[in-house]
């Protein structure tokens, strides 16, 4: 497993979380087996806003001896007193079910406490009016909550919250389909959604990915909106290529689907290469770097996706991204025009006169 740090706090993140109500259907002692093995494979980072109230109990046995060694996203408003998931905006049935949350994971404290499913900024008021905002604020004080993130559907929403206060951590859906326009909860533009993952980046916001799959849409030709299936590792990668992000949050209803998705940090590039996607990319996204890498090896050795990253970051005014360049091994500078990127890359970035043009931007 491969792991990123969230900016803000210093957690150590499994590139591959659990998330999407897992484990629900696989039965109390199966489950706990296969969340064991998912620890015990390095997947650390565990999202709690499960469909059904049946993932805590399992996961809750699964990890009770290695609590400090996991990390929990808890979320404010989502609530299970009836066993299954609703939504809820009533702070005492949110504080009844917390209670429950936490006894059920034998533990005392939430890593991270989100402000729930924020896909209209009336929701947003609502937390706030209702007091549940101040009850996070309040517990963090406590020290029962360590930190404070949110989860939207919806970029404009995102700025709402992020210019009100600060937080840690974002939980937002990543995936081909609502990137490119397609689907119900493709909320923005592509330029729009790409915007606000640089601006987490730049303001140190973490991203984590909920729906990278398009709810499994994406993973079979009849379903997909692009007419092909794509495997469920190119979804992880287009999303963990995304500015900000952090960790990829997929359900596993079994052992063998916590196996597949243990062997994340030992696939090839070819293996999780997306490139095709760029043959239905909107025109936006033309001649835009997507930094897949599908133009490596670079014969002098540049990492193109990560070198065209941080300038368009730079260029977005991430302060922070002009040192992250200049400390790389290989520049702009190194680029020896040799011509490969520009005849190889699906989204037709003319990507040798763009190295000069990052060599003159960064100085070297
Ligand atoms: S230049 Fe093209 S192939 Fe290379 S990383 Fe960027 S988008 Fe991918
Ligand atoms: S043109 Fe430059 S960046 Fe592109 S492959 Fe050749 S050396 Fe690498």
């Amino acid at each position: 497993m491969r792991y990123r740090t969230v900016p803000k706090t210093g957690d150590r993140i499994s590139e591959i979380g659990m998330g999407s109500s897992f484990m629900f259907n696989a039965g109390q002692k199966a489950g706990s087996a296969a969340i064991r093995r998912a620890f015990e494979g390095g997947i650390n980072f565990y999202d709690m806003a499960a469909g059904s109230g049946k993932s805590f109990p399992i996961c809750g046995e699964a990890l009770k001896d290695v609590r400090r060694q996991v990390i929990y996203q808890i979320h404010f408003g989502a609530d299970y007193s009836t066993g299954d998931y609703a939504k809820s905006y009533d702070p005492d049935a949110i504080r009844r079910t917390l209670d429950w949350q936490l006894a059920t994971l034998h533990t005392d404290y939430i890593d991270y406490g989100f402000i729930h499913c924020l896909d209209a900024v009336s929701d947003w008021e609502r937390y706030k009016k209702n007091g549940v905002l101040d009850l996070i604020w309040k517990m963090q004080e406590e020290g029962t909550v360590r930190h404070v993130g949110f989860s939207t559907h919806t970029p404009a929403v995102a700025h709402h919250v992020m210019d009100e206060v600060p937080l840690d951590l974002l939980m937002f859906s990543i995936n081909p389909a609502f990137d490119y326009g397609r689907g119900r909860l493709a909320h923005g533009s592509a330029d729009d959604r790409l915007d606000l993952y640089r601006r987490c980046e730049r303001e140190q916001v973490g991203i984590t990915v909920m729906k990278a799959f398009f709810a499994g849409q994406l993973l079979s030709e009849k379903t997909s909106p692009f007419g092909r299936a794509l495997s469920q590792y190119q979804c992880i990668r287009y999303a963990l290529d995304k500015p900000g992000v952090l960790s990829v949050l997929p359900g596993a209803q079994s052992m063998e689907e916590v196996e597949q998705l243990l062997v994340w940090g030992e696939l090839s590039d070819a293996e999780t290469d997306y490139s095709e996607l760029a043959a239905f990319a909107p025109p936006a996204l033309d001649g835009k770097c997507a930094y897949c890498n599908h133009c490596k090896p670079c014969p002098a050795g540049l990492d193109v996706g990560l070198i065209n990253k941080y300038y368009d970051l730079a260029l977005a005014g991430d302060g922070m991204a002009k040192d992250h360049y200049l400390n790389l091994e290989k520049t702009a500078a190194d680029c020896v025009g040799c011509g490969h990127c520009d005849d190889v890359c699906p989204f037709h970035v003319p990507q040798s006169s763009r190295m000069q043009e990052i060599r003159t931007y960064f100085g070297r």
